[in-house]
């Protein structure tokens, strides 16, 4: 009798986003011909910038062509993309890691989701709270955690890190051991980052604990504050005790082309793991359950490398970081405690007269007719705010910002 993977059972309710778009569908329902502004989902808006757009139609252009046509490529991604990752790497944040630790996937989301499964059942997980969805998804699916406990509104097996506005929304290393730690600066959702001293505690916790970080710098572009490390790597020792996960949806604008990469270093290693090991399972991982990222995105994602690709990335970031802005100064102006939105595309919003994150989702859906997302979906310390995303046209930021302002 085939049965189901009863791990999966353990997961809760839906995906938060999911549910988001489906409250926003039946208000929609009730109020027909009512345009929603929706700053609620990460995804991007603009257009693919033209260098980058050029080298994907060009690829085109070759697998159109019997003569330059390629089919399957290296599963853990083009040479020529490895190389230039691990140059980026090196140029930009003077790190140096073998283009051999570097796996290009079809985007981060892949990536951070599957990456437990390469480490034991009996792995305890350290998660920010709150936290990107995924992270607490994948290893409760993964079966690296207990049972949903309502009480306590938390798994049990997980060891949560509360950020909050006490601790400047950066949680400090558990007291407790853990096994496997996610790390996600810019934060999603808070939009806080992390000093290099910061990081170094958590470093250091990893050796003490021989226990791996797994660093999601999928916002990493976004930094502008001096001295705010983009890469675990910039921290002394993170090579053996950290993996890390980047993306080009949010600098390049591929949520939609799909395309992001993982390091995993051969000098990484914990309690059952000698040097080359964990790195040698996931290249395993990686070859059997993944064919490869489309040749078409990773010419693509060479380009946005290129110098004048890094420009158009820096640049397109720099308009969303220009609507962070709008929605920041918009949202303090209307009276709003607001968190994040300098060095990050959300703003991390305490909703206002106690009402939770739902009750203030609602009212600004319903008042304002703007979507945000409830702060209590990426986890419990996560009640009692909302995070409005900065992805978006600028005239709809704009009023979608005058709106709330008008209805708060
Ligand atoms: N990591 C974080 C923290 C994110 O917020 C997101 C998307 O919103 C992702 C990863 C997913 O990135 P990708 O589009 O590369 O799968």
């Amino acid at each position: 009798m085939a049965r189901v993977n009863e791990d999966f059972l353990n997961l809760q309710s839906g995906y938060l986003f999911p549910e988001v778009a489906r409250r926003i569908r039946a208000w929609q329902e009730k109020n027909p011909g009512v345009n929603v502004m929706k700053l609620s989902i990460g995804n991007t808006t603009e257009a693919i910038t033209p260098v980058i757009a050029k080298a994907m139609h060009r690829k085109i252009e070759l697998l159109s062509d019997r003569a330059t046509y390629t089919g399957y490529g290296d599963e853990q991604g083009d040479t020529a993309l490895r190389n230039a990752l691990s140059e980026h790497y090196k140029r930009e944040y003077g790190v140096n890691l073998s283009p051999l630790a570097f796996f290009v996937s079809d985007g981060a989301k892949s990536d951070a989701a599957n990456i437990q499964s390469i480490f034991s059942r009996d792995s305890i997980p350290a998660i920010q709270d709150p936290a990107y969805p995924v992270y607490v998804d994948s290893n409760v699916a993964g079966g690296h955690t207990g049972k949903y406990d309502s009480s306590k509104d938390a798994y049990n097996g997980i060891v949560y890190m509360p950020s909050d506005a006490s601790n400047g929304f950066i949680a400090e290393p558990p007291k407790e051991h853990a096994d496997l730690i996610y790390l996600c600066f810019p934060n999603n959702p808070t939009g806080a980052v992390a000093t290099k001293e910061q990081l170094k505690s958590f470093v250091d916790y990893a050796h003490r604990e021989k226990a791996i970080i797994i660093f999601d710098s999928a916002y990493s572009d976004y930094i502008e504050t001096k001295g705010i490390p983009h890469s675990i790597y910039e921290i002394e020792g993170a090579e053996d005790v950290a993996i890390e996960i980047g993306s080009f949806s949010k600098n390049a604008g591929f949520t939609g082309v799909r395309l992001g990469w993982t390091i995993v270093p051969e000098s990484l290693h914990s309690d059952n793991a000698p040097e080359g090991t964990i790195h040698r399972l996931w290249n395993r991982r990686q070859c059997t359950f993944f064919n490869g990222a489309s040749n078409i995105s990773q010419a693509g994602g060479l380009a946005a490398l290129s110098e004048d690709g890094r420009k158009e990335c820096i640049s397109l970031v720099g308009y969303y970081k220009e609507n962070a802005k709008i929605i920041l100064e918009g949202m303090k102006a209307a009276g709003l405690e607001c968190y994040g939105g300098v060095d990050s595309p959300y703003i991390w919003t305490a909703c206002p007269d106690g009402m939770s994150s739902w009750d203030f989702f609602d009212f600004l859906l319903d008042k304002a007719h703007v979507a945000v997302t409830p702060g209590s979906g990426f986890g419990k310390a996560g009640e009692g705010f909302v995070r409005i995303s900065a992805y978006g046209h600028r005239e709809d930021v704009e009023r979608a910002v005058a709106s709330i302002r008008e209805n708060l």
